[in-house]
């Protein structure tokens, strides 16, 4: 402990994560009482302990979807603490065992979009509870974002960025300059909200450079046109200067 008075901003932002967790475990528990009422011949029974449990994904484990779409669970009930066969007896190698640093998630292309995945969704929670702070209408986005639990609502999913990521060819969408899986790096993924965007949707983001997304801030279009020309310009006076030879000296990509 210091005697520095926490940062108002830092403080806002803790507080505005701490309430969202609040809220979610509320939607949650109140999700898992509604299931509990509902009639018994509709729940499914789990094969190791015979027990009958809602067939929701807040007492089951999802195992893919039948073929008309519904959700199929696995033999054993799991997921919650009050039940969890599927912990027990389901998995040889508990996944909540393993032990995994930062550093070996970061090896990966889905560890680095997680990591970010993650800030961008903090960061639209944010944006919604200063704009309640302000005395501002919501719209019906930030209504179902700030209400429900937000991983399971928010439109910018792995899924998403991943495909993201293959359709820019794992290069950023400015400056064309390849992404690196050297952690940390300035040529790291980021996810940068396209100007006019208020929200991390999958409309309104691309993947670029970190180094760039920080150059960039709240610039507008036609400024970052402007930065990126100087950027090109910047790398073909290099090469002109240190001659076709030298593969290293210029910034545009190869
Ligand atoms: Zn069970």
């Amino acid at each position: 402990m210091n005697n520095l008075a926490s940062h108002p901003k830092h403080k806002f932002v803790h507080e505005v994560s701490s309430q969202r967790w609040k809220r979610e475990t509320l939607v949650k528990e109140t999700r898992i009482e509604k299931a509990l009422k509902t009639d018994k011949s509709t729940w499914k029974k789990c094969k190791h302990c015979g027990e009958l449990f809602p067939k929701t994904n807040d007492f089951w484990v999802k195992n893919g979807k039948k073929s008309n779409g519904d959700q199929r669970y696995r033999t054993f009930c799991g997921d919650t603490p009050a039940n969890n066969c599927c912990d027990l007896f389901g998995r040889k190698t508990p996944q909540r065992n393993r032990t995994r640093t930062n550093a070996d998630k970061m090896k990966t292309w889905r560890g680095h979009l997680t990591a970010r995945k993650a800030g961008s969704w903090a960061s639209d929670n944010i944006l919604i509870e200063r704009k309640i702070k302000a005395g501002r209408q919501l719209t019906e986005f930030e209504k179902i974002i700030r209400s429900d639990v937000l991983a399971e609502v928010h439109p910018l999913t792995i899924e998403v960025l991943l495909d993201m990521l293959e359709k820019q060819n794992y290069r950023c969408a400015e400056t064309g300059m390849k992404f690196t899986l050297e952690f940390p790096h300035l040529n790291n993924l980021s996810i940068d909200r396209k100007p006019g965007y208020e929200y991390h949707t999958p409309e309104g983001v691309q993947l670029v450079t970190q180094w760039y997304n920080k150059a960039v801030g709240a610039s507008t279009r036609e400024q970052r046109d402007i930065l990126n020309e100087d950027i090109k310009n910047m790398g073909s006076r290099q090469s002109e200067r240190v001659g076709p030879d030298c593969k290293s000296g210029g910034i545009v990509p190869e």
